[in-house]
């Protein structure tokens, strides 16, 4: 009956008569109700989503802007506003229709000293790209940046889009998780779309997001994001075609994807239909807006960056929300290879990592007890930070009514543990100090593989934690301690396994590897870590470990 209706409704007049709240519907070869024109070919700088070099006499901008913004803004500077990408969906996604009354969306974008350029084309690509009549406004909240041209010449510019740009500025430096909320509390659309300020929206990107939470104001969507090359702004799909990728995280909070289980993609007519994600990246989604105030925004004890996104994933799906990822909705942006920008004064009297900090903010609160000490494996040193007053953050979950994460674990994040198992404890964890040289295991900040050597202790940090388990798997964060009859390398744990093959004696300080049967040895003058066969005299094979306080 309803596919009889949509028929008929191809003629404008009788689709007038449909009751509104129609869910999208999908006709095959019937190009959808909000598709446009595919776009002409530009030959620009950068169109169709092409890579772009600068020519040589902007190369030391081009490497000066690199460094201070973590993105090539040169190459930016030269590309049209709005030049064209790529048509990065699956093919069905241009046969939807979806319902004709959408409600009103504030995009809301926060920036804290970004490039001009990048940020007015994520705005000319939110107008351009838009139906207009759901676009209630984009909402720039500018997060106390101090570079000149994101002053007057900002005001200035937006002038053109005729009061549909609004601008407020922080008066202090707020971090970009409570610059979220305040553009929240601020914007006056029925839902708020959250964007990053280096963003380029797709062809009809905006009702695929906007339909799943006119259906149900619980629901959150996520766009599908797309990568920018940060040094020649090249657009291109992240994922291989006709994946499905869904959000996770592993147990010291780091944020990680992983495909959609068949039991879940099964449960679509077609590939094109949003599902449910446990977490999201963070940076681009569409709320009810009063649905995201009620659940109190993010917490406002979450300080700069990180861990916002999956304080609001577990308390969207706990307290009877969902998340669902769109396929047919794409948005690009800018990965940098570095944060171009440090916290200021909200770091000032705070002991410890702002963001391991945050982290534990986020499980003492949504973790039920029986998982806290996950993270706590995964991070040891995250007991000895002070999270902050929590009150507040435990009434709203009881207020709310919400469930415990055990039922978060057992229907809608799953398959977590297959790729990042349950820890077993650990036997020990600190800094590992060679007897011999009196330094530390040092793990660098290197890309991994990379080698090991050791350097002077310097206590409290990521690179000189180290941590054993119950299970013989020696690590350091995320990455594991591994060796061979070549030399020692840290490399990304391998998925799925807490295992290893270290053993550390306690009485002779050794650290056995069971699998080559050597000991893990540092060499005396390159500092170099090797497998060599066990002496257990020799000093340069004993290792003690030594615990350590946050600074
Ligand atoms: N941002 C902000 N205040 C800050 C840090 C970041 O408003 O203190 C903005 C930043 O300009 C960007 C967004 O928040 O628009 C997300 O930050 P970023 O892109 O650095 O995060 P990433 O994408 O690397 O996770
Ligand atoms: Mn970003």
């Amino acid at each position: 009956m309803v596919h009889k209706a949509r028929n008929l409704a191809k003629s404008q007049e009788l689709k007038k008569k449909l009751p509104q709240n129609l869910p999208p519907i999908y006709q095959h070869n019937q190009t959808g109700n909000y598709e446009s024109e595919p776009w002409p070919k530009g030959d620009g700088p950068g169109e169709q989503g092409m890579p772009y070099k600068v020519l040589p006499q902007f190369e030391n901008y081009a490497e000066r802007s690199v460094s201070e913004y973590g993105m090539n803004i040169a190459v930016s500077d030269a590309i049209a506003m709005n030049r064209t990408i790529p048509d990065t969906r699956q093919e069905e996604c241009k046969y939807w229709d979806y319902p004709t009354d959408l409600p009103k969306t504030s995009v809301v974008i926060v920036f804290h000293n970004e490039g001009f350029s990048t940020l007015l084309r994520t705005v000319h690509t939110v107008i351009e790209r838009s139906p207009a009549q759901f676009l209630e406004e984009v909402l720039l909240i500018d997060d106390f940046s101090d570079k000149p041209d994101l002053k007057e010449r900002l005001e200035r510019y937006i002038k053109r889009f005729g009061g549909k740009v609004r601008l407020l500025r922080n008066e202090e430096r707020m971090g970009l998780i409570r610059t979220r909320s305040k553009g929240a509390h601020e914007a006056t659309g029925e839902v708020v779309l959250f964007l990053d300020a280096h963003c380029e929206v797709g062809l009809n990107w905006l009702p695929p997001l906007l339909t799943p939470i006119q259906l149900d104001n619980t629901t959150m969507t996520v766009p599908i994001v797309d990568g920018i090359d940060s040094n020649d702004f090249h657009y291109s799909s992240t994922y291989p075609e006709d994946t499905h990728i869904r959000g996770i995280f592993e147990w010291g909070l780091l944020y990680k994807e992983k495909e959609l289980p068949h039991k879940e993609a099964e449960k679509r007519a077609k590939t094109s239909e949003p599902y449910p994600s446990p977490t999201h990246a963070g940076g681009l989604f569409a709320i009810d807006r009063k649905y995201f105030l009620e659940l109190g925004a993010y917490d406002p004890g979450l300080l700069g960056w990180g861990g916002e996104n999956f304080e609001l994933s577990f308390k969207v799906w706990q307290c009877g929300g969902k998340i669902l990822w769109v396929p047919c909705s794409r948005v690009g942006h800018v990965y940098r290879s570095f944060m171009p920008y440090t916290f200021g004064k909200l770091a000032e009297n705070i002991k410890g990592s702002l963001v391991t900090r945050n982290y534990k903010r986020v499980i003492e609160v949504w973790f039920d007890d029986e998982f806290k000490k996950y993270f706590y494996t995964r991070e040891p040193t995250a007991r000895l930070l002070d999270a902050g007053d929590l009150t507040e953050q435990i009434e709203l979950k009881q207020r709310l009514n919400c469930k415990p994460f055990k039922w978060f674990m057992k229907n809608v994040a799953y398959d977590v543990p297959e790729d990042f198992p349950y820890l077993p404890p650990n036997i020990h964890w600190g800094e590992m100090v060679n007897v011999l040289n009196k330094e530390c295991l040092d793990t660098e900040n290197n890309e991994v593989p990379t080698s090991i050597t050791t350097s002077v202790c310097h206590g409290y940090g990521n690179n000189q934690e180290i941590k054993l388990n119950t299970k013989g798997q020696l690590s350091t964060g995320e990455r594991c301690i591994v060796g061979d009859n070549k030399g020692v390398q840290l490399v990304p744990c391998e998925l799925g396994t807490v295992d290893g093959p270290w053993q550390y004696n306690e009485e002779n300080n050794l650290m056995y590897h069971t699998k080559l049967g050597k000991c893990l040895a540092v060499h005396k003058h390159n500092k170099k870590l090797k497998m060599l066969p066990c002496i257990a005299k020799s000093n340069s094979f004993k290792w003690i470990f030594r615990s350590f306080e946050p600074k």
